[in-house]
C-alpha cells in the first residue's frame, strides 16, 4: 500500500477479510466513504465478515450486483506499513493472505459497536459474611491488582455465577461503574533516571541510544553473561523510545518472566507496561489491540504474537533470551518471532535489540557478517562472578540401578543446605519416567495415535503423550501379554528425581518446577516469587529454569543428564545443548556468592561438553559455524521443511512422490531434494507423516520456487500439505 487513498460512498473496493479465499473480495464504499486500510464489515453470503480495505476494486464486475460494505469499525485503519509486513511475513512464510490478517486480529470483539459497559472492581472492606465462593472473587479481584473486569470475565475467572459477585456489589464490597470500553494505559515517565551504570554498561547503553536517536532502522545483538545487566541497558534504549514518542515492544520468552519484567518497569517508569500473552484476559487483549493502534500503549511486553499488535508508531522491539526456540511458531503460521522483529523493524524504521547470553549461530553469524551490530558485557554486574564449571565423570562414579543422583554431586548440595543456600538439580524431562516397560515381555506402552512412548506422569495419575497430549490411566496389567504386576518404570523425568531427593534429604525444602505441574501461569509466578524469597532448598527443574529467572540464594547447578541433548539427528543439536547448560548454569551465583555447575556426563570428552566447561563461546561458535558452512546448512544455506500428513500412509506418501517427480521448479534455481520418508515422528494424532527437506543456496530466492512447485498439486481429501521455512526441529 502506498499513502492511504479516500474512497467516496459507493467506490469499489478490494477488501482482504478473514475467511479462507484465495483473492480479494470487491464491494462499493459504506455511507460516508471509507480510507484504504479501514477495518471494515462486510457482507458475505448470509453472514457478516471482518476485513480490511486493501485498495481500489477491480472494474470487472457489474456495479449494480455489486454489495455495499456494511458498515466501517471503530478502530485505527490499518497502517501502510502494518499491510506491507503481514505480506512480507506471508510471502516469506508461504501462508495466505486471510490467515495472515487473522494473526494480525487476534482479540476478541473488535466488530462490537464502541459503548459503555459495566465493570467490577475491589472496593471497600470484605463482606461481613464470607463464603468460599465470595472468597474466590475477592481473590481474583487482588490478584489482578486494581484491574476491573466485566461480569462475564469475573464470573469465569473466579467459576462462581453472575449472582455471587450482584450480591458482593449489595454488600459493598465490590463497585459497579460505567466505563468506556477500552481505556489508554497509563502513562510512563521516561525521564527518571536508570540505575547508574558501569563503564561497560554505559557504553553499550549509549550505543543503543545512539540507535534510537538515529530514527533508521538497525539490528544490534547485545551479548552479555547472565547478570551482565542486560536489562538495564535495553531499558535505555526503551527510555529514549518513550522519550521519543515512540512505542516499545519488549518479548519475552515465557509468561512466567513478565511478572518479575513489570515490577523493573514500574521500579524505572512509574507504571506497568501493557501485556500481550495467552495469561491476559479478553478485555485486555481487546484493549490492548485497539490501544496499540491509538498509540495510547507506549510499551507493550508480551509473548512473540505481540509482533502482529496494530502499533501507530513502533521505534524499538527488544528481543530477550533471543536464541529461545519458543520464539519459532510451530503451528499454524511457521514462522520465527526473532527474524520478523527484525522485518517488522525494517518496514517500520525502528531499532531491534536481540538480548542473550548465548545468542543463536543465527544471530552470531548476522553479527560477523556485519548485518547487525555486537555489543559486547562481560562482567556480571557487581561482585556476582560466573560460576565455576566441573564435570562429573558418571563412569567413574557408584550409583545403584534407579537412581541418578551421584555421591559427588549429594555431597555438594548438602553442604549447600547446611550453608543455607540454594542448589538446582536440572532435568530436562517432564513427568515421572520417559518409558514404561513391560518386564514380562518387553513391550513399552506407546500412544495410540502417535509414533511416540508415553510418559507417566505420577503428579496427574496418568500416561500422558507427549506428542498429542492423549493420557489414560497406567494399566494394572500388561496390554500386550497381560501379565499383571510386571510394569516399571524406565530413567528418570523430574517427579522422579523429586522421588530420589525426598528420600536423600528428607530435611530438605523441595520445588518442582516444570510447566505441566501448574494449573495457571499465576500459580507458577507465585512458585517462582516463593522460590526467590528462599522458599525452598533444593530447586527441580526442567527448561523453563533456565529462562532468566533470578533466584538470588542459588549457589549450585547439578545437570543431571549434560549427554540427553547431544543425542539425535538435529543439527542444532550441539547449538542447543551449548546454550541451555550454559544459561541453567547461569542461574548459580547471582548475587554475592560465587557458584558452581556440575555437569553429570558420560562422555566429558565430548567436544560440546569441553566447550561448555572451557567457556570459550567464540571458539564453540566458530567451530560450530565451519561445520556448518562445510554443510551448507543454515545459517550458510536455506532450507525448507515439507510435512505431508493423511489418515493413511499411501495418501500421504502419493503426494510426497508426486510432487517429487515434479521438483523441476527446485532444480531451475539448483535447490536440492531429500525424501520422502517417514517422518521421526511418523504418526502424530493418528495422521501419518512423511518429510521432504529442500536445501539451497543461501542467495537463492527460494519461496518463489517452492511457491510455485508445491503450487503445482492441491491436496486432496483430508491430506495436508505444510511448508516450514527455516525449520528448527525436525519432527
Ligand atoms: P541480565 O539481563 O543480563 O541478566 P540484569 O539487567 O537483570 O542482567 O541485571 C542483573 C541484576 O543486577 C539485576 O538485579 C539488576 O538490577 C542488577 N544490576 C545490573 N546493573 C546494575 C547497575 N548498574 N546498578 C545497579 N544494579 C544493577
Ligand atoms: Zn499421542
Amino acid at each position: 500500500m502506498a499513502e492511504p487513498v479516500f474512497f467516496e460512498e459507493g467506490a469499489r473496493v478490494a477488501v482482504l477479510t478473514t475467511q479462507p479465499l484465495d483473492r480479494l473480495l470487491t464491494y462499493r464504499a459504506p455511507a460516508g466513504g471509507c480510507w484504504q486500510g479501514a477495518f471494515v464489515e462486510a457482507p458475505l453470503g448470509p453472514r457478516k465478515v471482518m476485513g480490511v480495505v486493501w485498495g481500489p476494486g477491480e472494474g470487472g464486475f457489474d456495479a449494480a450486483k455489486l454489495r455495499g460494505l456494511s458498515r466501517v469499525l471503530d478502530v485505527a485503519p490499518m497502517r501502510g506499513e502494518m499491510a506491507e509486513f503481514l505480506t512480507r511475513v506471508g510471502d516469506y512464510t508461504l501462508t495466505p493472505m486471510p490467515q495472515m490478517l487473522r494473526l494480525a486480529t487476534r482479540a476478541p470483539g473488535l466488530t462490537d459497536p464502541p459503548s459503555m459497559r459495566k465493570i467490577y472492581r475491589l472496593d471497600g472492606a470484605g463482606p461481613e459474611r464470607m463464603t468460599e465462593a465470595r472468597g474466590r472473587v475477592l481473590e481474583v479481584l487482588r490478584a489482578y491488582g486494581g484491574l476491573a473486569f466485566t461480569l462475564g470475565e469475573l464470573a469465569e475467572m473466579a467459576g462462581v455465577t453472575t449472582s455471587v459477585i450482584k450480591g458482593l456489589v449489595k454488600l459493598g464490597a465490590v463497585r459497579e461503574e460505567e466505563s468506556p470500553r477500552d481505556l489508554p494505559y497509563p502513562r510512563l515517565d521516561p525521564t527518571a533516571p536508570g540505575k547508574p551504570l558501569t563503564d561497560d554498561q554505559r557504553a553499550a547503553a549509549d550505543a543503543l541510544v545512539a540507535g534510537v536517536r538515529s530514527g533508521a532502522y538497525g539490528t544490534t545483538l547485545l551479548r552479555g553473561v547472565t547478570g551482565s545487566g542486560k536489562t538495564e541497558v535495553y531499558m535505555e534504549a526503551v527510555a529514549e523510545t518513550l522519550r521519543r514518542g515512540r512505542q516499545a515492544l519488549v518479548l519475552l520468552p515465557e509468561i512466567a518472566l513478565t511478572a518479575q519484567f513489570l515490577k523493573r518497569v514500574e521500579a524505572r517508569f512509574g507504571a506497568r507496561p501493557a501485556e500481550w500473552h495467552s495469561g491476559v484476559t479478553m478485555t485486555e487483549r481487546r484493549r490492548l489491540w485497539r490501544m496499540a493502534g491509538e498509540g495510547e500503549a507506549p510499551l507493550v511486553v508480551g509473548a512473540r504474537s505481540a509482533l502482529y499488535l496494530p502499533f501507530r508508531d513502533l521505534g524499538l522491539i527488544v528481543v530477550d533470551e533471543e536464541h529461545d526456540q519458543s520464539y519459532k511458531q510451530e503451528d499454524g503460521v511457521l514462522y520465527s518471532a526473532r527474524d520478523m522483529a527484525v522485518l517488522r523493524a525494517s518496514v517500520n524504521a525502528a531499532r531491534v535489540v536481540l538480548a542473550s547470553a548465548t545468542p543463536s549461530l543465527e544471530s552470531w553469524a548476522n553479527a560477523e557478517a556485519g548485518k547487525y551490530t555486537r555489543l559486547d558485557l562481560t562482567a556480571r554486574f557487581g561482585a556476582a562472578v560466573l560460576p565455576e564449571m566441573r564435570a562429573i565423570d558418571m563412569r567413574a562414579e557408584d550409583l545403584p540401578a534407579n537412581r541418578w543422583i551421584s555421591p559427588t554431586l549429594e555431597a555438594h548440595v548438602r553442604d549447600r543446605i547446611e550453608k543455607g543456600e540454594q542448589s538446582l538439580l536440572f532435568l530436562n524431562r517432564r513427568g515421572f519416567a520417559p518409558v514404561t516397560i513391560c518386564r514380562a515381555c518387553g513391550h513399552q506402552i506407546a500412544c495410540d495415535h502417535c509414533d511416540a512412548r508415553m510418559v507417566e506422569h505420577r503428579f496427574l495419575k496418568r500416561l500422558v503423550c507427549h506428542q498429542c497430549g492423549e493420557t489414560k490411566p497406567m494399566p494394572e496389567v500388561c496390554p500386550e501379554c497381560g501379565v499383571e504386576g510386571k510394569l516399571a518404570p524406565v530413567g528418570p523425568g523430574v517427579e522422579r528425581l523429586a522421588e530420589e531427593v525426598g528420600e536423600r534429604f528428607p530435611e530438605a525444602r523441595v520445588a518442582v518446577l516444570s510447566s505441566d505441574l501448574f494449573a495457571s501461569a499465576r500459580a507458577l509466578k507465585a512458585q517462582i516469587e516463593l522460590i526467590a524469597a528462599g522458599g525452598a532448598d533444593i530447586i527441580i527443574g526442567t527448561q523453563m529454569v533456565a529462562k532468566g529467572h533470578n533466584f538470588p540464594l542459588l549457589t549450585l547447578v547439578g545437570v543431571i543428564d549434560a549427554d540427553l541433548g547431544l543425542q539425535g539427528s538435529d543439527l542444532r543439536a550441539a547449538e542447543k545443548t551449548f546454550q541451555l547448560i550454559r544459561q541453567v548454569a547461569g542461574r548459580a551465583g547471582r548475587a554475592d556468592k560465587p557458584g558452581l555447575a556440575l555437569l553429570q556426563t558420560f562422555q566429558p570428552d565430548h567436544p560440546v561438553i569441553r566447550a561448555i566447561l572451557a567457556g570459550d563461546e567464540d571458539g564453540f561458535w566458530r567451530a560450530e559455524a565451519a561445520e556448518r558452512q562445510a554443510a551448507g546448512v543454515p545459517p550458510y544455506g536455506r532450507m525448507a521443511g515439507i510435512v505431508i500428513s493423511a489418515t493413511t500412509v499411501e495418501a500421504a506418501f502419493d503426494l510426497a512422490n508426486a510432487l517429487a517427480r515434479a521438483d523441476a521448479p527446485l532444480r531451475a534455481v539448483g535447490a536440492q531434494l531429500y525424501g520422502p520418508a517417514p517422518a521421526p515422528i511418523a504418526r502424530i494424532r493418528g495422521r501419518h507423516r512423511v518429510r521432504l527437506l529442500v536445501k539451497a543456496d543461501k542467495g537463492v530466492a527460494l519461496q518463489a520456487a517452492l511457491r510455485q512447485w508445491v503450487g503445482q498439486f492441491t491436496p486432496k481429501g483430508d491430506t495436508r500439505l505444510s511448508v516450514d521455512i527455516d525449520p528448527q526441529s525436525f519432527y
